[in-house]
């Protein structure tokens, strides 16, 4: 490439070292993650409220009865198998629904129920009658950005006159065009153009401004201005709802810059833990006997279904090749597939079409799969020094504490390596029993 200069010591890195990169991890894992979650991720935290005027609390509700929604939304709800609120949404709801609107900054993982909660939002607050948008929505990337107009149609299925457009790059709309759809979806750049550049969007008529994926939006070049721009143009009535995955100082900074009087809402992350893991080890000479070792362990128990994390490309697909010809069904999640190929590999792990996914780090980061059974480490996770990773052991085989299954996880270590093993139970304070990779027995 011509700026392999600019890159060169990030060579030397094998996960993200740059910005650029951090951020399409970011995004790119918030996509997938949404593309594979089919349900609510529980949560074992109480909800954290500040109110902006204490005087008049809001009550959390139990039910979507309590909120008093149009039917044609309760229908849409329940059509989805959303029987009643998940603990952020109890909390936001009365707030974001109320009359007089309240702005709202709210912060809580990934899969907790935020986007079902602005898309109901914004769908009970439209007027149905009116061709126009009434409610306007960022969010991150282009596929983020469908996504959530999908929640969109499928919550507001029975609302009739209801519409969606999206402010996506390649969606090209001649200007002049009147767009009817109360519903405006897009990224932060093609708002602004469509915006003030082919004046195709009147801010001034928007009455619900939706913030989504804060986090990844202020780690992308220039979205954090420009969706300041964009807030600065909406009228001072217009209720604005911001919401983050994860709230570290400089969202907290920019949600409170972007939404000056507002109520906020958090929801602390489940901790993972290696509790309830049961850890193994096999001592191997070279890869082969690393190969035997796993084929052994697959021929021993019932494996429900295993993910393998090998350190390199190279080596995760030389292993899903041997794995393969010797008639194992096999999928690897590799860095050179596109972002919709790798969520159809995860779908299909998820749907149990493979029985085991083979990945790298890199490309595993940050995704949610943590229904499988075992975890296989065909190397031990390590850093740039040699030292052992700890976080990254742990979020390869960690589960929340109350409701994860019990799992599994067994590590390959070549003799040389064995320190680092003593390292990961000196640091977490476990034992990792030893296996022999010939005789599996001790296992049962
Ligand atoms: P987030 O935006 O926080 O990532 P989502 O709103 O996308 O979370 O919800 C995650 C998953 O949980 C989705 O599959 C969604 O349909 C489902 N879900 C959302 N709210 C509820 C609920 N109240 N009850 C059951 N499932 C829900």
């Amino acid at each position: 490439g011509e700026n392999m200069q600019a890159f060169g010591p990030c060579r030397a890195l094998p996960q993200a070292c740059n910005k650029l990169e951090l951020y399409r991890l970011t995004a790119e894992s918030s996509l997938l993650n949404k593309l594979i979650r089919k349900s609510l991720v529980e949560s074992s935290h109480h909800v954290e409220v500040l109110q902006r005027d204490p005087s008049s609390p809001f009550f959390s509700v139990k039910s979507f009865e309590e909120l008093h929604l149009k039917e044609e939304l309760k229908e849409g709800i329940y059509g989805m198998g959303l029987k009643r609120p998940s603990k952020i949404q109890a909390t936001a709801l009365p707030m974001m629904l109320a009359d007089p609107p309240q702005n709202l900054i709210a912060q809580s993982q990934s899969g907790t129920g935020k986007t079902a909660a602005f898309v109901l939002a914004m769908l009970n607050r439209i007027n149905p009658q009116e061709k126009f948008p009434q409610c306007l929505c960022l969010a991150p990337t282009y596929e983020l950005a469908l996504q959530n107009g999908r929640v969109v149609e499928k919550m507001g299925q029975f609302c009739v006159n209801i519409g969606v457009a999206y402010a996506i790059r390649g969606n090209r709309i001649p200007r002049g065009t009147t767009i009817e759809e109360q519903i405006v979806i897009g990224t932060p750049g093609t708002v602004l153009d469509w915006c003030f550049k082919l004046r195709l969007l009147k801010l001034k008529n928007i009455h619900v401004f939706v913030l989504d994926e804060a986090d990844v939006m202020i780690d992308t070049q220039g979205f954090a201005d420009q969706s300041i721009r964009i807030q600065r143009a909406l009228p001072a009535d217009c209720q604005m709802l911001l919401f983050s995955a994860t709230f570290e100082e400089p969202v907290l900074a920019f949600a409170q810059r972007i939404i000056p009087e507002s109520n906020v809402i958090k929801l602390r992350r489940e901790e993972l833990t290696l509790n309830n893991i049961r850890q193994y080890y096999f001592v191997c000479e070279n890869r082969e006997a690393k190969y035997r070792a796993l084929c052994n362990l697959y021929g021993s128990i019932t494996i429900g279904q295993a993910i393998v994390f090998c350190e390199t490309r190279r080596k995760a697909k030389w292993l899903s090749l041997e794995l393969i010809r010797d008639g194992h069904q096999v999928s690897l999640l590799s860095g050179e597939l596109t972002v919709d190929q790798r969520a159809s590999v995860i779908q299909r792990f998820r749907d149990g079409k493979e029985k085991v996914l083979i990945t790298t780090n890199v490309c595993a980061r940050g995704i949610d799969v943590k229904q499988v059974t075992i975890v296989a480490n065909f190397n031990l996770p390590t850093n740039l020094m040699e030292e052992p990773d700890f976080e990254t052991y742990l979020h390869r085989i960690g589960r929340t504490g109350r409701f994860g299954k019990k799992g599994l996880a067994f590590n390959m270590v070549e003799r040389q390596n064995l320190p680092l093993l003593l390292g990961i139970e000196e640091h977490f304070k476990i034992k990792i029993t030893k296996l022999d990779p010939d005789d599996m027995d001790a296992l049962e």
